[in-house]
């Protein structure tokens, strides 16, 4: 039997097509086509600004930057999430907490947040920016969350890795809300240029200063510079900035990926509505979807429920031993070595930690087709049928 993974890639002759272009176009750093994609993707969601770079990692790394994160302040993210969610705080030299999950939604709970901010004020450690993750592309409270951050005076960066396309009380994910949103286009995620990310933003001044620190905080425009030009040549380097851009290789890719967004999110969404009718009666916990938001459905996680005639170990390696290449999103992040060495440990976010442990990301990708999606079903239902 073939391998199903829990996630790849969609390559069509469209892409190739427009790579190969490229390739012999003269543009190979980037170009015009990053522009040019930059444009489609803020049209999609609906923003006024979107900032392509090299990877989301690099992207919330510079999100960090131009909301002056830094040596002193405090950053907050949630447990369940890639290590990248937190990683990036510490790149900027700033202290990192977690707020714990909601066990529905798997996503950063608004009630801890609001009860670890009243703590926080009291004792004089309001974090900077909190980074929510819209967990598994589906979007955070975040109507709620920018009540809060205006009551307590941080910046929304929303992790938007897995998100896509996913939309909030009637608009797209990106759009309001958050003062910056970061997209993924990793392989696994919903739309690829390889290694590849994005800033969306509805602020002209963040825009500006994204744009400064993705490319060594060089300018070119002489109507920037803050030393009058000696001629055409001069470029001038105002802040320190990294070399986080995309090239026109990735962004043509990403483009043409992009004109297919609709058909594979249609397609994540007939798996993912076939999945609950599958998994039907087993002792597992599906995915929720609250009526005022849609999902990107970039993973479905399964959690294998407490009394189950298999444990989360045993479904793992039954499915691993039926060529179905089940995951676990995430090992919290305070559970990491890195991070227990700055002082977290097991028991201080235990709904995330719980979740953790009953949790399997079962194959969900465009290229999945029905008879695939029911092989992994039969897999589960053996393997949890006592
Ligand atoms: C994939 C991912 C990232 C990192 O994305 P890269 O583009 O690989 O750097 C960050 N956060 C989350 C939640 C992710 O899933």
């Amino acid at each position: 039997m073939s391998f199903i993974p829990y996630a790849t890639q969609t390559i069509e002759e469209a892409d190739l097509a427009a790579v190969r272009e490229v390739l012999t176009s003269g543009w190979l750093t980037q170009g015009p086509a990053v522009p040019a994609f930059e444009s489609a993707f803020a049209q999609v969601h609906g923003v006024a600004h979107a900032v392509a770079v090299s990877n989301a990692t690099a992207g919330l790394h510079l999100a960090c930057l131009a909301l002056d994160v830094g040596p002193g302040t405090m950053v907050w993210t949630t447990p369940n999430s890639f290590v990248a969610s937190a990683n990036c705080a510490r790149y900027c030299g700033a202290d990192v907490d977690f707020v714990d999950i909601d066990p529905v939604t798997r996503n950063m709970s608004v009630q801890a947040l609001a009860l670890k901010l009243e703590t926080a004020k009291a004792s004089g450690r309001l974090p900077m920016v909190v980074i929510p993750v819209h967990f598994a592309g589906l979007p955070c409270d975040l109507r709620e969350m920018r009540g809060l951050a205006d009551e307590y005076g941080f910046a929304i960066l929303a992790d938007a890795s897995h998100a896509v396309g996913a939309s909030y009380l009637g608009s797209p994910v990106g759009q309001e809300y958050a003062d910056i949103s970061v997209f993924s286009f990793h392989p696994v995620k919903i739309i690829t240029t390889g290694e590849g990310g994005l800033l969306a933003t509805q602020s002209a001044d963040l825009a500006a200063r994204l744009r400064l620190l993705r490319s060594h905080g060089i300018t070119r425009e002489s109507g920037e510079m803050e030393q009058a030009p000696e001629g055409p040549w001069c470029y001038e380097q105002q802040i320190l900035g990294f070399n986080y851009r995309l090239t026109d290789i990735q962004a043509v890719l990403g483009h043409t990926q992009l004109a297919r967004l609709g058909d594979f999110r249609a397609r994540r969404e007939h798996l993912a509505a076939r999945y609950p009718e599958l998994l039907r009666g087993l002792p597992l916990k599906l995915p929720a979807l609250p009526a005022d938001r849609t999902c990107s459905w970039h993973l479905y996680v399964v959690e294998v429920e407490e009394g189950a005639p298999a444990s989360r170990a045993e479904v793992y390696a039954r499915l691993r031993a039926a060529n179905i290449g089940v995951n676990v999103h995430y090992t919290p992040i305070h559970l990491q070595p890195y991070y227990r060495r700055l002082g977290f440990a097991e028991g201080m976010f235990p709904a995330a930690e719980a979740y953790a442990r009953r949790a399997l990301s079962i194959p969900l990708y465009p290229l999945l087709d029905d008879a695939g999606q029911d092989r992994v079903a039969v897999v589960l239902r053996e393997a949890l049928t006592a």
